[in-house]
């Protein structure tokens, strides 16, 4: 197995950035690129090289690891005349760590493995916060080669790092996690909703059902009701923590699949509707608990 020294890191956003720091504070040599400059000059202070372009970026890496919005942007860095397959040597490995459909994520690799890169599609869960901290959850799709190449540098990043199996299914078991994610947001918001207007206090509430059988991770980590939890966001006034966008983004993604493979998913659909309708209203920077607001 290759050992990896210099990395090339595209897409150096809220959760980019970070997760480029880590893997310089981890040793790794780091050169990266980001469309807006401001971006990729926020990890020049820890000791990364800026470059001009992502071809440049790329020069002389045995690793690639991009964080990009959507599947199109993937598919433009990768992809094409301009592509960065045609600057990568055999044997080179890419982890794509962005949130995109499956489809692209699987044309991707294929188009990588033609030219004997190998390719990991590794959404991540954690958000900002384990960005910064390293204890993403990866969810890995590929090749066991793949997977077992990208080991330190996940690891430099991350705490839990799955392989969830071949190319794509990285993105599914995001897409899947996210959308009952969402549900559970709802579901959870609408219990407290109900109990307060009957009168009950929401904390005792919540305490009552986390040691009874509608437990689940918003009441434990991320209560929706602002007061319950000090450190969610409701109670910052929903400043993210995790965006309506955003979720917006995964639920399409979801919803998208769901057709294609012909899964029935009416809760999904409805909580993509809620999501969507919150977004509408000018609520789509804020947490995505916030939809606590919308039950109100
Ligand atoms: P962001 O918008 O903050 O960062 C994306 C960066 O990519 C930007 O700096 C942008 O300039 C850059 N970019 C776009 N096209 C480019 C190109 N062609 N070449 C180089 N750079 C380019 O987004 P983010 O919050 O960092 O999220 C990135 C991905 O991670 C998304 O797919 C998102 O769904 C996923 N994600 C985000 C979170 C979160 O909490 N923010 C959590 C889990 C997963």
């Amino acid at each position: 197995m290759a050992d990896i020294h210099k990395i090339a890191f595209i897409g150096l956003g809220n959760m980019g950035g970070p997760m480029a720091k880590n893997l310089l504070a981890a040793g790794f040599k780091v050169t990266v690129f980001d469309l807006n400059t401001a971006a990729a000059q926020s990890v020049a202070a820890e000791g990364a090289v800026v470059a001009d372009s992502a071809a440049e970026a790329v020069a002389g890496s045995d690793c690639v690891v991009s964080m990009l919005p959507a599947g199109k942007h993937v598919a433009a860095v990768y992809l094409g005349q301009d592509g960065l397959l045609n600057d990568l040597p055999g044997g080179a490995l890419i982890i794509d760590c962005s949130t995109i459909d499956v489809a692209t994520a699987r044309e991707v690799a294929q188009a990588a493995e033609a030219r004997g890169v190998l390719m990991l599609d590794a959404p991540v869960s954690g958000g900002v916060a384990g960005a910064a901290a390293g204890t993403l959850s990866f969810m890995c799709g590929g090749s066991e080669e793949a997977f077992d190449q990208a080991q330190p540098v996940l690891r430099a990043m991350g705490k839990n790092v799955f392989h969830a199996g071949d190319s794509g299914a990285g993105q599914i078991a995001k897409m899947c996690n996210n959308m009952l994610l969402s549900i559970i947001m709802i579901g959870t918001s609408e219990a407290l909703q109900l109990g307060t207007k009957s009168g009950m206090d929401p904390k005792v509430l919540s305490d009552i059902m986390q040691a009874s059988t509608g437990r689940n991770w918003t009441l434990e980590c991320y209560n929706p009701c602002p007061g319950v939890m000090d450190s969610a966001p409701a109670s910052n006034d929903y400043r993210p923590g995790f965006m309506v966008d955003l979720m917006c983004k995964d639920l399409g993604l979801a919803m998208e699949n769901a057709e294609q493979v012909s899964a029935r998913t009416p809760l999904g659909k409805m909580a993509r509707e809620l999501y969507e309708q919150h977004a509408s209203a000018g609520q789509g920077q804020r947490d995505f608990a916030s939809i606590y607001t919308t039950l109100e």
